[in-house]
């Protein structure tokens, strides 16, 4: 088979080559990849920095592939050959006290999909049955590019305990996560205040269209004024990870305020006044990851068409080295690599 494999760190370490087409051992499933989505998480596999430090070469990349299940391994019901899946990137332990409580996004020993073992830039992949979510009657593409960023948005909004009654200031609104994210609170109900440095497009543009507040910000001081003008918000979801820019919209919350950040790449140091955070009451979740059931939800969403993940371009597994190498300035939207 065909698959996207880095043998050294660095972009010129990762080629398209033949390897095996691997078998599922227990408790697994094999995955015919139809699509798989590109991820800040790989680049950080090639660079063999940050989170990608964990994986060891050869590594076959890809956290998010959809296909069809294609073989089971024993333990694995037969009859789920054939069903449409998509993988759930990170795999929790399933035995601690937070996997238990159905906390998978807390686990502290998960291992994930492209990083701790073969991934799905590949036209089969193997992945734990229970990684494997039925996807219905959603298109592989879409489906890849809303596993991942959709379930980690839901975990960010109930992390901050967002009701309909809440105005929600998304910052980083013109990016994949921050698109869902206004979407996503749109669904909710709740008031939206969108603010982003580059001009918002896709999915939070016709959100704009429709009712949402979105602002246009190049600086943290800019962001406290806009955000001043519309009233306080009472919750802060960001997706930039860029700690100014956190720091002055929590800065900007009202009485009881919640943030909550859940960016894959964060900067090391957030200075927040703390006698403000704790008169006002402000709380602040990292998040990352995601339960089961928030996955299941997210699917749930595109599939009755409420949430449309926003899907930048397309491109062949021959091509996956040089779109990575254009990741940054790729457009708004997932990358999604067709891989047959
Ligand atoms: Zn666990």
């Amino acid at each position: 088979m065909q698959a996207a494999l880095l043998t050294a760190h660095g972009l010129d370490g990762l080629s398209v080559t033949g390897a095996d087409v691997p078998t599922p051992g227990i408790g697994e499933v094999r995955i015919r990849v139809e699509t798989v989505g590109l991820n800040q998480l790989d680049l950080n596999v090639i660079s063999g920095r940050g989170p990608g430090a964990a994986a060891k070469l050869p590594r076959v990349l890809g956290l998010d592939p959809a296909g069809v299940i294609d073989a089971v391994g024993p333990g694995v019901e037969s009859s789920r050959i054939g069903e449409p899946v998509v993988v759930k990137p990170n795999i929790p332990c399933g035995r601690c006290p937070r996997c238990s409580a159905g906390r998978e996004a807390d686990c502290p020993t998960q291992s994930v999909v492209g990083v701790h073992r073969d991934g799905g830039a590949a036209e089969y992949v193997v992945v734990p049955a229970r990684s494997a979510f039925a996807r219905g009657s959603i298109p592989a593409a879409l489906a890849s590019a809303a596993v991942h960023s959709l379930p980690i948005v839901i975990n960010a909004f109930e992390a901050a305990a967002v009701s309909r009654h809440d105005r929600v200031l998304v910052t980083g609104a013109s990016g994949t996560l921050g698109q869902l994210a206004v979407a996503y609170a749109r669904h909710l109900g709740a008031t939206v205040v969108a603010a982003s440095r580059a001009p918002i497009t896709g999915a939070a543009a016709s959100a704009a269209a429709d009712g949402v507040r979105t602002v246009l910000v190049d600086s943290p001081a800019i962001l406290a004024d806009a955000v001043a003008l519309g009233g306080a918000p009472d919750v802060v979801i960001d997706v930039t990870g860029h700690a100014p820019t956190l720091a002055a919209a929590i800065t900007g919350l009202g009485w009881g305020g919640r943030a909550a950040f859940c960016s894959a790449s964060v900067d090391a140091h957030l200075e927040l006044d703390s006698r403000d955070f704790y008169i006002k009451r402000k709380r602040l979740a990292g998040v990352a990851s995601a339960d089961y059931a928030q996955v299941e939800r997210a699917i749930a969403l595109v599939e009755s068409g409420a949430i449309v993940p926003p899907i930048g371009s397309r491109i062949a597994l021959a091509d996956i080295a040089r779109a990575y190498r254009d990741f940054a300035s790729s457009p708004a939207g997932k990358v999604i690599v067709d891989v047959r």
